[in-house]
């Protein structure tokens, strides 16, 4: 059985802990000073089972990869691609086109406030291709009509862009 990999960090606490970080599953052991390397090293292995099932479950989690952060020069070049997407997209599909904002995101590729008819998109995508950030711009317009990600919505994603799931995979790094 291979150990998995992991840091450990002393400090004074009682009982020695391990814990799963986003998102990439690293491991990282606290551990009280006078516990040995080597019974750390067993306590992991002990909890193996547990951590391959965190780091399992972190890994088909849609969360944003932990990567250097997207320069801010980054952002009006972002901008200046969002807008005629939004306008193209929100009148191929009916809609008055939302306003729309650019944010550092840590867990989210974009959100739709469907009150404020407002989408917000991460900074993030100025680093992915452009037909990820157009699959994200029609899954939050997708919202102005639907709320959840049940059947209709699914619906309204396989009319307008019929290929979705495979951009989802790719955006999410699968
Ligand atoms: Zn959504």
């Amino acid at each position: 059985m291979n150990l998995p990999a992991y840091t450990v960090t002393r400090k004074p606490v009682k009982y020695t802990r391990i814990r799963v970080l986003p998102p990439d599953g690293r491991v990282a052991v606290t551990a009280p000073r006078h516990v040995s390397e080597r019974d750390i090293a067993r306590f992991v292995l002990e909890k193996r089972a547990w951590i391959v099932k965190h780091q399992e479950r972190m890994a088909s989690a849609p969360s944003l990869p932990e990567a250097e952060p997207v320069p801010e020069e980054l952002r009006p070049v972002l901008y200046a691609k969002i807008g005629p997407l939004v306008e193209y997209w929100a009148d191929r599909m009916g809609l008055v086109p939302p306003t729309y904002s650019v944010r550092r995101m840590r867990s989210r590729w974009g959100t739709c406030n469907t009150q404020r008819r407002h989408i917000t998109l991460a900074l993030e995508l100025a680093r992915r291709d452009d037909e990820l950030l157009e699959y994200v711009i029609v899954h939050e317009l997708t919202h102005l009509y639907e709320r959840g990600h049940g059947p209709a919505f699914k619906a309204i994603m396989t009319r307008y862009l019929p290929e979705w799931p495979g951009l989802r995979a790719r955006l999410n790094g699968r």
